[in-house]
């Protein structure tokens, strides 16, 4: 089974011919790992070019964000068709930085409903902001799941894909220890079965938060994950290749 690496650029780099050259190198570090499954998050300016510039199958496109509604007036927003229309297969939704901006658990619903019956494959992103010595950063990330699942239906769980951010942890260097990383999978797992059944088993769990090249071979070992999904890291085209490259020989 490959696993699944997610590149979110957020809102980088500067110009597209930056971005060309990133992508050219996250290409080849790819190209290179035929056990990694490489998903592209870049600005949705430069995703038609990135897009359509790339004719094989290692890689695939995701929007960082996009509007639940079809279409209408919503200054400044894409909607989902247009992501897909410019060579997006998945979607992002409810990452942290979108929720600190004021995306609801509700938004992530309708987001994550519209990208399914857009047949994308929604990523939903999840992750307590702290912890909480008694526990209730569970009950948060389970608010999280139940929300942006509710109008999943259950012929289609399987295609979502969850990641799970501990947001105290995006944007440094030192991820969560991969046996927390362990119980919290196994806390959204049996969560998802809890409202759909057996099928819950299928959704695919990544983690994302600080990953670097030290310290991702041990989160996809012991963490129980399909994937990573990578912020800052993903922007540095040497530190990129060498995270791809150690999960690769892991
Ligand atoms: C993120 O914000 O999705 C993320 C994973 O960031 P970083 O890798 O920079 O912690």
């Amino acid at each position: 089974m490959k696993s699944i690496v997610v590149a979110n650029w957020k809102m980088n780099p500067a110009s597209f011919k930056e971005a060309k050259k990133l992508f050219e190198a996250a290409k080849k570090a790819a190209e290179k790992s035929p056990n990694v499954s490489l998903i592209v998050a870049p600005p949705a300016i430069f995703l038609r070019e990135l897009a359509g510039g790339y004719r094989g199958k290692k890689l695939s496109f995701v929007v960082q964000n996009a509007h639940a509604e079809a279409k209408g007036a919503f200054t400044g927003e894409i909607s989902i068709a247009q992501a897909h229309d410019a060579g997006a297969s998945y979607v992002l939704v409810g990452h942290s930085e979108r929720r600190a901006a004021g995306e609801t658990n509700d938004d992530t619903r309708k987001k994550t409903s519209a990208a399914i019956s857009a047949r994308m494959t929604p990523i939903l992103c999840i992750g307590e902001e702290k912890r909480a010595a008694l526990g209730e950063h569970f009950s948060f990330v389970r608010d999280q799941l139940r929300a942006g699942f509710a109008d999943v239906p259950p012929a289609r769980v399987s295609r979502v894909i969850v990641a799970y951010e501990p947001v105290w942890a995006i944007g440094s260097e030192t991820t969560m220890k991969p046996r927390d990383m362990h119980e919290m999978a196994i806390f959204i797992r049996k969560t998802i079965i809890d409202m759909y059944g057996e099928v819950g088993h299928a959704v695919r769990i990544l983690y994302g938060a600080a990953v670097t090249d030290e310290n991702a071979p041990a989160m996809m070992r012991e963490g129980d994950v399909r994937g990573l999904l990578v912020g800052h890291v993903s922007t540095n085209a040497e530190r990129f290749a060498a995270l791809i490259n150690s999960i690769s020989k892991a």
